[in-house]
């Protein structure tokens, strides 16, 4: 092995540029040529490809993003996309490659693998929402943002006594709104790993009012309903005085926390080592604080768990 190559594919996570960074840092050490592929798997067919110099690396571990860009390119699915990847792979010599993305993204890998091309995975979604891999790289930063922006919110809840309806990312997982909700303190946190009864939720918050205590948060993840439309229906069990609210994409950008930037570290290096062993087809994962890998098949296989028993102890805080 000579020449790897990098992308970056599916959706932008903070920490990407740093896990860009730590792969061909190590690579570099080890004697490799190091490319950059633009607009992941749609750069890799189009030939959107150039050799990555050190000095383009210099200051790019604090950057949020991904300055390889990123595209969403169905049309690698097919094995004709794949094929016209696998030419220009060939084209500039390129002998295997690392794909910093979503699950989506390991499909497009094991392809590659399957191909001749050892291809190994890096989990980057600010979603958390990939199996064997207790976090993914964005996630810690996605988090700080939305906890950020919902202490702000709480101040004016407070400020007028309002019930906010907070609705965070992270697709179809609960990861954000149940580590975002544990943080700030929410009243209620409401996922898709667990159904919710919006009778109970309205007289916990009546509850609450007679109590004297007469602000609210509850954190939404947005795989199970929009802001405003559990808002609506919020407002049919009560007069709450409630707002909606949607961070939104803020919590896609911004610059990566130190966690971040270190899980991206830890796990472009891991890259390297596994392909220079002449292994692929594997997915990198941080699981009890330690870096490892799993057949991207088995990842397919297998479901993400969110860490319910912070929905168990939030529910007791808020008894
Ligand atoms: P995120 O979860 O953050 O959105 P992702 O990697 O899951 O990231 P997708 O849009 O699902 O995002 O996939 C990214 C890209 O991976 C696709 O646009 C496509 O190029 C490639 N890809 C997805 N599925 C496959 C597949 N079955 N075979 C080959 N390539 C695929």
């Amino acid at each position: 092995m000579k020449k790897i190559g990098i992308l970056t594919s599916g959706g932008d996570a903070p920490g990407m540029n740093a896990a860009i960074r730590a792969v061909a840092r190590r690579a570099y050490a080890e004697g490799l040529e190091v490319y950059g592929i633009n607009y992941g798997f749609a750069g890799l067919v189009a030939g959107d490809i150039f050799p990555l110099d050190e000095e383009v690396l210099n200051d790019k571990i604090a950057r949020g993003g991904t300055f390889l860009y990123s595209a969403r390119y169905p049309e690698f699915a097919k094995v004709e996309g794949q094929l016209k990847g696998i030419e220009q792979l060939k084209k500039f010599g390129i002998d295997a490659l690392v794909v910093i993305g979503g699950d989506g993204s390991y499909h497009g890998a094991l392809r590659l693998t399957e191909h001749g091309y050892n291809t190994v995975g890096l989990p980057g979604t600010i979603d958390n929402d990939i199996p064997y891999t207790d976090f993914t790289i964005g996630f810690d930063t996605a988090l700080n943002t939305a906890v950020d922006a919902i202490d702000k919110i709480r101040d004016t809840a407070t400020s007028h006594r309002r019930v906010f309806v907070v609705e965070v990312m992270g697709r179809n997982a609960g990861d954000l709104a149940l580590w975002a909700g544990v943080a700030t303190g929410a009243e209620a946190i409401i996922v898709p790993e667990r159904d919710y009864d919006m009778d109970k939720i309205a007289k916990r918050l009546e509850r609450f009012r007679e109590e004297g205590h007469d602000n609210a948060i509850i954190v939404l993840a947005e795989g199970v309903a929009t802001a405003a439309d559990f808002k609506a229906e919020l407002d049919k069990h009560g007069d709450f005085d409630s707002r909606a609210n949607t961070i939104g994409h803020m919590q896609r950008g911004g610059v990566p926390t130190a966690r971040d930037r270190v899980l991206a570290s830890k796990m472009g290096n891991y890259a390297i080592e596994l392909l220079l062993q002449g292994k692929g087809g594997l997915a990198i994962g941080i699981e009890d604080n330690k870096i490892t890998h799993h057949p991207m098949e088995d990842l397919f296989d297998e479901k993400h768990h969110a860490d319910l028993d912070l929905y168990d102890m939030n529910n007791k805080f808020n008894q």
